[in-house]
């Protein structure tokens, strides 16, 4: 039964891999999303591996594995091309938190100030803002924008609370901000459970956590940043306080490393909506495909490609 199973995923593999070639197409998949998907990716990240790959990219076609905001991102960077996601409307709720109105009255409340937005926002509002940033690269981003002037910035809290302990900058935060719903999940009693359980293992966090449950943490970064920490560590146990996906992957990437979630029930369900049948059923019918109002993708172009210069 499981060798049937497993051949039938391999044949799936590959009628994926010549359906890519056939269309010359490529798979974007995000760090959260599926083992299964992220193996027929050609490219797995966080959202700014994800970003430069779509403003990199020569495919005809493109498939986001992940949420909403990153297939509009790919697909303002890409207006000429194909971008398809293989689950219909995977909504990242973060990134629906902030209006336009929200940002045009901040703007008026703080005339002298630069607009810094979270990646995870819909194009209609990067639309507004002066730049963007993902966990990866906040920091750095904050300290090249705008010589001394404060910067506005959301829509995430604990990506705030990140950002303002570590740049110089004045850093205004936006009163309609909101979180992660998975991230917040994490509570600092589990944490704290968790560090009982493990005394010596080192602990990772993502910036969307609760800031108590940074403030507990040996390292913050974004996926990408904990994956690149923990394998460079000298350190071999580890609590990560993200999704569990990460937790499963780095087990993979760093088999002599024992990693430990924090809490099981920290899943990113939007990110797992894709699967290996999705994939191949988006690159047969190129349904769902994202497009971005030209207005508005002229306008969203100018932050993201300002991300990319600064970073
Ligand atoms: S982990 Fe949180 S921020 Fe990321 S896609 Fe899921 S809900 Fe959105």
């Amino acid at each position: 039964m499981h060798n049937t199973t497993n051949n039938e995923q391999t044949e799936q593999i590959e009628r994926i891999e010549r359906l890519k070639q056939e269309k010359n197409a490529i798979v974007l998949a995000h760090n959260y999303e599926r083992a299964e998907v992220r193996a027929v990716a050609d490219v797995v990240g966080g959202s700014s591996g994800l970003t430069r790959a779509a403003n990199n990219t020569s495919a005809d076609m493109i498939i986001v594995c992940g949420v909403d905001f990153m297939a509009e991102m790919a697909s303002v960077l890409n207006s000429d091309k194909k971008v398809i996601t293989p689950v219909q409307n995977v909504i990242c709720p973060l990134a629906r938190r902030l209006s336009r109105n929200d940002l045009n009255m901040a703007k008026k409340e703080n005339p002298g100030a630069e607009v810094l937005l979270y990646m995870n926002s819909l194009a209609d509002t990067i639309a507004m803002a002066d730049c963007v940033c993902t966990a990866a690269n906040a920091i750095p981003i904050a300290g090249a924008m705008g010589g001394d002037s404060p910067i506005i910035f959301g829509p995430d809290y604990g990506v705030t609370y990140y950002l303002r302990k570590r740049t110089e900058k004045e850093i205004i935060t936006l009163s309609a901000n909101g979180f992660c719903p998975v991230h917040h999940t994490i509570l600092p009693a589990d944490m704290i459970h968790a560090q009982e359980l493990h005394p010596a293992a080192q602990v990772v966090a993502h910036p969307e956590c609760r800031p108590e449950v940074q403030d507990r943490a040996d390292y913050i970064g974004s996926t990408s940043g904990i994956a690149r920490f923990c394998k460079e560590s000298a350190e071999t146990e580890f609590l990560v306080a993200a999704d569990v996906g990460l937790s499963t992957m780095l087990r993979n990437e760093a088999p002599d490393k024992t990693f430990y979630p924090i809490s099981e029930a920290t899943i990113c369900e939007r990110m797992k909506a894709p699967t290996l049948a999705k994939v191949e059923e988006a690159l047969v019918t190129e349904r769902f495909q994202v497009t971005v109002p030209k207005e508005i993708a002229d306008a969203a172009r100018i932050p993201i490609e300002r991300m990319l210069e600064l970073s």
